[in-house]
C-alpha cells in the first residue's frame, strides 16, 4: 500500500492511509483524500475558497483514472459544486465519455445530485476585485466585463496567487492503482481555460501495470509533453522511476516559451517506489507519503532534477 500526494494534500492524506487499511480500493482511498482539500479552506488553488477566473467565477477542474481498468472520467470549468473530484468520478462510472465541460459539466452534477457550493468566498472577491481594479484604467472599469480580456489574463502567471492542484497517487492492497487530482487552476485565467487537471495523460495517469503520474503548477507545460502519460510509457519501457521523470523533464525543457520553473512531477511504479521530482529554480517542494507499516504519512521535500 502506498499513497503520495503534494503539499496540499497533506489535509487528505490520513484518511486515505485509513481507506487503504480498511482494505478499500486505491480510487476510493484518493478521491477521499482529494474530498478533504477540495472544502478546507485553506488551501486557495482547489475547490472552496480558490482563486476565480479573470470574471470572478471559480471553475473547477478535476479528474481520476482507475489504474486497473484504465478507466477515466474528468470534469473541467465546473461551477457551484462542492467536491468536483466525486462528479468526475461519476462521469467514469456512469457515462460513455471521458471527459466534461462547463454547463455540459454542470448539468450532469446537478442530475446526480452532487452537493452545491458556492465555492467563491468573500475574501477570494475582495482579493480578485482589488487585482482587477489595480489592473483596469477608468474607462475599462466602467465597461467591465465587456472588454478584451487577454491582456489581462496575462496576470494568469501571478505567482503571488497560485499554487498548486492537488494530487493523490495510491496503490491499495490488492495491488490496485489509481490517481485522483483537484483544482482551481490558476487566478485570473481566461474563462474557459482548462489547465492539464482534467486532461488525462497531461495532468495525472494511471496504470497498475508500470505505474502513475500527476503534475502540479503550470498546465500548459504539461499539457503540451503530454507529461504523465510520457512518464507511465517511460516506465513501461524499462526506464527507472528516476530517469523517467529525467526524460520527461527534458521533454519540458525542450518547449520553447512558458513555465518550467514550478512545475512538480509525483511518480510511483508498480513496484510501490515512488519519486517526487521539481526543475529550474523551484527547490524545497515537499510532498508527503505514507505506505505499509509506516505509523503516520511522512513530510518530504522533492529531489531536485537538472534538465
Ligand atoms: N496544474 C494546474 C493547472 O495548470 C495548476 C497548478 O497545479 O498550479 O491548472
Amino acid at each position: 500500500m502506498l499513497i503520495v500526494t503534494n503539499h496540499e494534500g497533506g489535509v487528505g492524506i490520513g484518511e486515505t492511509a485509513k481507506a487503504l487499511r480498511d482494505g478499500r480500493p486505491a480510487l476510493d482511498a484518493a478521491e477521499a483524500g482529494v474530498r478533504l482539500v477540495e472544502v478546507d479552506p485553506a488551501i486557495r488553488s482547489v475547490g472552496y475558497n480558490s482563486w476565480p477566473n479573470i470574471l470572478g467565477q471559480v471553475e473547477l477542474d478535476a479528474a481520476v483514472m482507475d489504474g486497473t481498468t484504465l478507466r477515466t472520467g474528468a470534469v473541467g470549468g465546473l461551477v457551484g459544486y462542492r467536491n468536483p473530484v466525486s462528479v468526475a468520478r461519476a462521469v467514469m462510472e456512469r457515462l460513455p465519455h471521458e471527459i466534461l465541460v462547463g454547463a455540459g459539466a454542470a448539468r450532469f452534477a446537478a442530475e446526480i445530485a452532487a452537493e452545491r457550493l458556492d465555492n467563491l468566498t468573500p475574501a477570494a472577491h475582495a482579493t480578485w476585485q482589488r487585482v482587477l481594479n489595480e489592473s483596469l484604467d477608468e474607462r475599462q472599469r466602467a465597461a467591465f466585463p465587456d472588454i478584451p480580456l487577454s491582456e489581462l489574463c496575462q496576470r494568469a502567471t501571478d505567482p503571488e496567487y497560485q499554487k498548486d492542484t492537488t494530487v493523490f497517487l495510491a496503490i491499495d492492497g490488492q495491488g490496485g492503482m489509481a490517481s485522483a487530482v483537484s483544482t482551481s487552476g490558476w487566478a485570473w485565467k481566461y474563462p474557459g481555460r482548462l489547465g492539464d487537471s482534467p486532461i488525462i495523460g497531461a495532468g495525472s495517469y494511471a496504470d497498475a501495470a508500470y505505474g502513475a503520474c500527476a503534475c502540479t503548477h503550470t498546465g500548459e507545460m504539461t499539457i503540451r509533453a503530454g507529461t504523465s502519460r510520457a512518464v507511465v510509457l517511460y516506465l513501461k519501457m524499462g526506464l527507472s522511476l528516476e530517469d523517467a521523470l529525467f526524460e520527461a523533464g527534458r521533454d519540458l525543457r525542450r518547449l520553447k516559451g512558458g513555465l518550467i520553473r514550478g512545475v512538480a512531477l509525483h511518480a510511483i511504479d508498480a513496484q510501490g517506489n515512488h519519486r517526487v521530482a521539481s526543475f529550474g529554480e523551484a527547490k524545497g517542494v515537499d510532498y508527503w507519503i505514507w505506505e505499509h507499516g509506516m505509523a503516520a504519512p511522512e513530510r518530504r521535500v522533492a529531489m531536485h532534477l537538472d534538465v
